[in-house]
This record gives C-alpha cells, sequence and structure tokens, in this order.
C-alpha cells in the first residue's frame, strides 16, 4: 500500500505488554505508529490502593463477562487501559529456561519445541529487563539460562523472608531473588519511585514505579514524533485488501485506520477472537486462519495462592514478595513420578483488609489475625497445549473460553512437597486456595508460532502464514507456556519481532 494513502505505517492494537514493547522497539524507527487502544489511561486515585476497590469490587477489571466451556459466565481477570495487564501485574519478570524452549515431559504429555532456543532471545531478555527496570541476582537459580549480571540488584528481603530462606537453604533448596520489575532505588530512599509497599502484587501502582508497559513502553514511545496513541479505540474488525493476501487496516466502533502493517496485541483471548470476528469469504473461518488453529491451545497455568501460618510469630513484612524456588521445575524429585512439578514465589502480602476484601464472610477478627500470621506463596505448574482448549465466539460475538487444565496431578503435587516442606520450616497451618478459568491472568497460546502453516497461526517472525502484512506480539504466540510468569517474554519476542518488522518496511 502505498505509504502516503495510509494513516500509518504501522497500527499495533492493544498496549499492553506486547504492544507497548514493540511502540518502543519502533518509536526511533522513522517508521509512523498508531497505537489503538480500547481502554482510557487508568485513573490514579486512592482506590489503586484499597483492596475492597480492587479484589472486592473489581473497579478495573471489564465489566464483560465471558462463557466457559459449559456455557456458564465469568467474570475473568482481566483489565482494558493503557498498559493492559502489566498495570496490575505482580511485576515478576522471569526468563524462561533454556529448557522451556525445548520438549518437555508431563504425567500429562509433552510441550512442543519453539522454532528456537533461548540464546535467540537471550539479547531481547537483557534489552526488556533495562527497560523495565529488572531487579535480580544472575547465578543463584540453578535452572536460569547464561546470562549477565541484572540492571539493578535483587530486592533485599524483609526480616521474615530472610529467615524462611536461610531456612530453606538449610534444607538443601536452592531459594533465590524473585526478579521484579520495579523502579526501586536502593539505598536511595528519597529519591526511589517504588517504596516498597504491599499493594503491588494484582494492584495499579498509585506512584507510577512499577515497570509496566504504560511507564516503561508508551510513555517513552510518545517522546517520538511519530507515534500517536489514541485511547477509546476497540478495534472491532482487521479489513482484508482486494488481493486477499494483505490486509489494509483496522475497523474501530467509531473509525477505520489504514495502515502497510497491522500489529495484533490485544492479549491471547482478544487477539484471537477479533481474527475470529474478521472473517469473510477468503477466510470464513476466521482471518488468518487457515490452519483452523486460531484460537486453539489456549493455555494458562495452573495457580494456587498459599497462606503458610506461623500462630505463634507475626509476619511484619510489607514487602515480601522477593523469594522463588526452582527446585521442583525440572522434575519432581522423586525417582517413581519423573515429572516436573513448578514454580514457587513470594505472593504480595495478604494483608487484613486484602482477605476481608475476598474473603468478606470470615469475621473480621479472623482474617485480621490470620493475614498478619501468615507468609503468603504463588503456585505455578506448566499447562500444555490442548486443541479443544480454546476461544470461540458465538453469533452475538460473545467470548467462550474452553479450558480444562493439564497436569493437574502434578500441581497438587506441588502443593503437598510445599506444605511438607513449610510444615518442616515450622508453618504448622498451610492452606491453599486453587484459581478458577476466571483467573485469565497468564493467558496465552491462542495463535502459536511455527514452521509449518498447517499446524500454527503464525510463522517464527510472529507474522501470519496467510497474511503478509499482518503480526502478532502479545501472548498469543507461545506454542507452550512454560511455569514461570509470561510477561518478560512477551516484551522480548516483541522486541524481536520489532526487527523483522523494521526490515519488512524498509524503516530507516
Ligand atoms: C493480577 C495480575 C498479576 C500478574 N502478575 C504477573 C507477574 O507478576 N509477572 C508476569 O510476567 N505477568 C503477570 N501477569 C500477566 C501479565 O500482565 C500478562 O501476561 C501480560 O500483560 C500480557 O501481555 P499482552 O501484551 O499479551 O496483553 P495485555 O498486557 O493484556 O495487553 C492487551 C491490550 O490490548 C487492549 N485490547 C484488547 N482488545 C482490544 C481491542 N479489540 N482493540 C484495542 N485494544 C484492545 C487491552 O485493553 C490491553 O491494553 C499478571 C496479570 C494480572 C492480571
Amino acid at each position: 500500500m502505498a505509504a502516503e494513502s495510509v494513516d500509518a505505517d504501522v497500527v499495533i492494537v492493544g498496549s499492553g505488554a506486547g504492544g507497548g514493547t514493540l511502540a518502543r522497539a519502533l518509536a526511533r524507527s522513522g517508521l509512523r505508529i498508531l497505537i489503538l487502544e480500547r481502554g482510557g489511561y487508568l485513573p490514579r486515585e486512592w482506590g489503586n490502593w484499597d483492596p475492597q476497590a480492587v479484589f472486592g469490587a473489581h473497579r478495573y477489571h471489564t465489566g464483560e463477562q465471558w462463557l466457559d466451556g459449559e456455557g456458564r459466565p465469568f467474570s475473568p481477570v482481566t483489565g482494558y487501559h493503557v498498559g493492559g495487564n502489566t498495570k496490575f501485574y505482580g511485576a515478576a519478570v522471569l526468563r524462561r529456561r533454556p529448557s522451556d524452549f525445548r520438549p518437555r515431559h508431563h504425567v500429562d504429555g509433552s510441550t512442543p519445541a519453539w522454532p528456537f532456543g533461548y540464546d535467540e532471545l537471550a539479547p531481547y531478555y537483557a534489552r526488556a529487563e533495562e527497560w523495565y527496570f529488572a531487579h535480580g541476582e544472575a547465578g543463584r537459580d540453578p535452572t536460569e539460562g547464561p546470562r549477565e549480571a541484572y540492571p539493578y540488584p535483587p530486592l533485599a528481603h524483609e526480616e521474615e523472608i530472610a529467615l524462611v530462606e536461610s531456612v530453606l537453604q538449610g534444607m538443601g533448596l536452592h531459594p533465590f531473588p524473585l526478579p521484579l520489575a520495579l523502579h526501586f532505588l536502593e539505598g536511595d530512599p528519597e529519591h526511589s519511585p517504588c517504596v516498597r509497599c504491599p499493594t503491588c502484587d494484582g494492584f495499579p501502582c498509585l506512584l507510577h514505579a512499577k515497570g509496566d508497559a504504560e511507564i516503561c513502553g508508551i510513555q517513552p514511545a510518545l517522546e517520538s514524533p511519530d507515534v500517536r496513541l489514541l485511547t477509546g479505540q476497540r478495534v472491532r474488525k482487521i479489513l482484508l485488501h482486494a488481493d486477499g493476501q494483505t490486509v489494509e487496516g483496522v475497523e474501530t466502533d467509531s473509525a477505520r485506520y489504514r495502515a502497510r502493517l497491522v500489529v495484533l496485541a490485544a492479549g491471547a483471548v482478544n487477539s484471537a477472537a477479533l481474527l475470529l470476528a474478521s472473517a469473510s469469504e477468503p477466510f470464513p473461518e476466521g482471518l488468518a486462519n487457515r490452519s483452523g488453529q486460531v484460537g486453539r491451545n489456549y493455555m494458562c497455568h495452573l495457580n494456587s495462592a498459599c497462606m503458610a501460618l506461623k500462630p505463634h510469630q507475626e509476619n511484619r513484612a510489607i514487602f515480601q514478595k522477593t523469594l522463588a524456588l526452582n527446585d521442583f521445575y525440572e522434575e519432581s524429585g522423586d525417582p517413581e513420578y519423573p515429572y516436573p512439578l513448578g514454580h514457587i514465589q513470594g505472593l504480595g502480602k495478604v494483608t487484613p483488609s486484602l482477605l476481608h476484601a475476598q474473603r468478606p464472610r470470615w469475621p473480621v477478627p479472623v482474617s485480621a489475625w490470620a493475614a498478619s500470621h501468615s507468609v503468603d506463596w504463588w503456585l505455578t505448574t506448566e499447562d500444555l497445549p490442548d486443541p479443544d482448549n480454546r476461544v470461540t465466539l458465538d453469533r452475538s460475538g460473545r467470548i467462550h473460553l474452553n479450558w480444562h487444565p493439564k497436569n493437574r496431578e502434578s500441581h497438587e503435587r506441588l502443593c503437598r512437597r510445599w506444605r511438607s516442606i513449610l510444615h518442616q520450616a515450622g508453618f504448622p497451618a498451610v492452606f491453599f486456595q486453587a484459581m478458577d478459568i476466571s483467573a485469565t491472568a497468564h493467558q496465552v497460546g491462542t495463535c502459536r508460532f511455527g514452521e509449518d502453516p498447517r499446524t500454527s497461526v503464525l510463522d517464527p517472525s510472529c507474522r501470519a502464514h496467510d497474511l503478509g502484512n499482518l503480526y502478532v506480539v502479545d501472548a498469543s504466540f507461545m506454542p507452550s507456556i512454560s511455569a514461570v510468569n509470561p510477561s518478560l517474554t512477551i516484551m522480548a519476542n516483541a522486541l524481536r519481532v520489532g526487527g523483522y518488522i523494521e526490515r519488512q518496511l524498509g524503516a530507516s
């Protein structure tokens, strides 16, 4: 398409981890970038830090309901704002392990190999860590790949967490500092934007001190005169060019935008939904869907929150999400169960008000006591791709999500193992709360990439096999999810894809 007849060289749909990072990556390329975001800026207000507003009333989540495989409505844990879901994320930014790029055998099946290995993504991980203020300590986690030092030192453990760390080490385990994307300046409290508050994990940051995609992607991108962001622009359809081989732009509720190249970054569920909603005669099953794979292979972590109580000792930690453990990441350690179990990391401190917001029926003194005596954790097991776990649309355009996670047994074993370790570590009471289908925070996989156009939607550069100028850079591209948090991989991949887009459009 001629450059002068378009609204932009590149239209990016969505401003989260993938879209926000890509916008910054392309900002100095000389290409004209237009970001279309369905939400607005997340308001800075006291509610950002109010557990009742965030977890009780779900003030910042979408009010829409999706339907599960049995047609039951549920409210997805997702929000539509500039910065996408990174506005709420716990800022845990782990690289995938080298083994995550290779097939891995699980109790319920195997993961597919990625088209490339850890080494290809490593330089992009490094740049994403720099952009997103990553704190961490290289060389502590035995499962990590080769890497240089983190841009920032790890956040120090508070007393209670340091104690847990030394007990775990005494048991022969290998806890390590959880890598975190926070604009925190150690030893410089006068100037540090991050104050290590208890309202981080799951909360928007009132101080704008979280390394999220608004602060670290969109904001720096908008410093370039070539980048524009339009909020309140929900893309409804991707427009196919008359040649049937390229797209010519997108349509929102109020306008059409033409571009030389379109990038989807609307999140794994919404990008798939958008492609399905963009069906036309040449693509009756959905745009870019000759493979029939669009919307399939939805994955989400098997997650449980865990509260470990020491009745006779208060936990005074304010910011406790500083420790992680991968001792059961590659395998369980039990010769009779030769499968991986998953990853364990600290959870943002469960405070009395937060617990009350989530468990309003508990008597206030009970939740207050439990929250002040607990150390809290987040356990993650890898899900597996299954074509029947998928996003579909009904006639009215509503999203249906069929999801029956794999590796449940491994997740239960991870919880049991962690409970017995915590018992030994002096926590006699340990409780778990498993997440259900509404916990869509770690959604991935609905437009997976690969070499074979029959089994994947995108090629290894994340360009649609079926269309020469349509890319996807959100979490959809992942053919396997791993057991670590997805954002850093989405950001690193967006940086990688930015290079392909620049080359394709002949950026200056
Ligand atoms: C409570 C919570 C905690 C989390 N903690 C962590 C963590 O600690 N570490 C980690 O790695 N990950 C974490 N995550 C997950 C992480 O936020 C996501 O993996 C990541 O944001 C996904 O990036 P994305 O680019 O795929 O989509 P998103 O970041 O969700 O961005 C998608 C964007 O597209 C916009 N959009 C959607 N549809 C349209 C449309 N039709 N038109 C225009 N715009 C559209 C959305 O509004 C949004 O801005 C957490 C998520 C949540 C909710």
